[in-house]
């Protein structure tokens, strides 16, 4: 199936797209930009959040099992230590001796510098760690670690969430947080970035139950993309090779999306043993277990971590949305988001700005903006206007004529099948309410 999958779209439009309609800016843009730093603009974070939204939704609210918490990214020295980040989080980096380039060893073919040819120097561990330094003093005692995950905040909680909670074995602690990374080469637009947010999950079970719990998260991630109207034909899951996992990994699975650069991961399901609760133990000195009081016993749970990148899975679902269609003699671009993931999504466009019409679909607007956000264009022709909402993702479309004056109707657009239909005012917020609904 690998080889007949399209992606839909290069990076190169989506670049330019989300440019032009403000979903996605270069960071400090005015100033030449940052290299490999974004910024989401007015619709951006519109989808960004909902992309969270609908994590969160599906993650904590859906479940009994699973609570939430936000953590804080400065975190004690010594977690770093005990997570195995300060001695491992490594790349192997190398210099060109010519032009001066550096790249990850590992992702060279050769021994030549791949701009110039020149001559590389030897592989050294560089640490992917950003440091900084706690209060005025720039001392090697007030060092700290822009967090590398949002896992380790969940860990050093396990005792505390299960003291102030009524959560028993199995049961999961949720996560949404900006992570940092100091990349040696990031790219591919938000795919790879030195910052970016993610979406993680530390779900503690039974030793023993952890390889068929293992199994159930990465189907039920897999379907979470799929609900969420992602093509299953550029969605696979990709068990990792023994020679891929970490020390510490029993088993990982990616999800991989296809994006236009390929196959890339778009989260990671793995099983991680009692590995971080007993370092965490260990380094800490406080027990990091789990009293059974049905079987009288202590133990250390396992864990499954589903962690997924919200910019990611944001740019993949954008991706995924695009679409150009023959449209007479032009092309009609458009994003054909779930709903769910739409950043606008209803959009009040009255025929013509004088009044008492316009002053109509203000009212119109007001009343629907109470329960979603709606986006309102008066300017230009209402073709265009149908046009501009379809390549920013809007799901419905509605326009206010004159005859509303009369029969108080309006006419409700779909985005996907550009089908048009005529309903009363009244019946407008129930008819969205419904297919808005998910
Ligand atoms: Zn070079």
């Amino acid at each position: 199936m690998a080889e007949n999958v399209q992606a839909t779209t290069t990076m190169e439009k989506i670049v330019s797209l989300a440019k032009r309609r403000g979903f996605v800016f270069p960071s400090s843009d005015i100033y030449g930009g940052l290299n490999s730093c974004w910024d989401y603009g007015p619709l951006g974070v519109e989808l960004k959040n909902n992309v969270k939204r609908a994590w969160w939704r599906s993650i904590v609210q859906f479940r009994d099992d699973m609570v939430g918490l936000d953590s804080s990214i400065l975190m004690h020295p010594k977690v770093w230590e005990a997570s195995g980040h300060v001695s491992g989080f490594t790349d192997p980096l190398v210099d060109c001796k010519q032009c001066r380039q550096r790249f990850r060893a590992d992702h060279l073919e050769g021994d030549k510098c791949p701009e110039c040819g020149g001559e590389l120097t030897e592989a050294r561990q560089f640490n992917l760690m950003f440091k900084t330094f706690l209060g005025p003093v720039e001392e090697s005692a007030a060092v700290v670690y822009l967090r590398p995950e949002t896992a380790q905040g969940i860990f050093v909680n396990f005792l505390n969430v299960l003291n102030s909670t009524r959560m028993k074995v199995p049961f999961g602690i949720a996560q949404i947080g900006k992570s940092f990374r100091n990349e040696i080469t990031p790219g591919n637009f938000t795919f790879r970035t030195r910052e970016f947010e993610q979406m993680e999950i530390e779900y503690f079970v039974r030793p023993g139950t952890d390889e068929e719990i293992y199994e159930q998260w990465i189907k039920d991630r897999y379907q979470w993309y799929i609900e969420l109207g992602m093509n299953p034909e550029r969605l696979r899951i990709r068990p990792h090779e023994s020679d891929e996992l970490a020390h510490y990994a029993r088993a990982c699975s990616d999800v991989e999306y296809y994006f236009p650069m390929g196959w890339s991961e778009l989260e990671g399901i793995a099983n991680r043993t009692d590995f971080d609760l007993r370092q965490h133990s260990e380094f800490s000195g406080n027990k990091l277990e789990y009293f059974d009081p049905s079987t009288n016993e202590h133990f250390v749970p396992y864990v499954i971590e589903p962690s997924a990148g919200a910019d990611r899975a944001t740019l993949a679902f954008l991706l995924d949305a695009y679409h150009e269609e023959p449209d007479k003699d032009e092309v009609r671009v458009v994003l054909r988001f779930h709903p769910a993931l739409a950043p606008y999504k209803v959009a009040v466009l009255p025929l013509s700005k004088k009044e008492p019409l316009l002053g109509k679909a203000h009212e119109i607007w007001k009343s629907l903006r109470r329960h979603w956000l709606v986006d309102f264009d008066e300017s230009k022709s209402i073709g265009r206007r149908y046009r501009r909402q379809d390549e920013i993702g809007t799901p419905y479309c509605v326009t206010v004529d004159f005859q509303s004056l009369e029969d108080n109707q309006v006419t409700i657009r779909d985005r996907d099948t550009m089908e048009q239909e005529r309903i009363s005012i009244d019946e407008l917020e129930v008819y969205l309410r419904e297919k808005l609904g998910f």
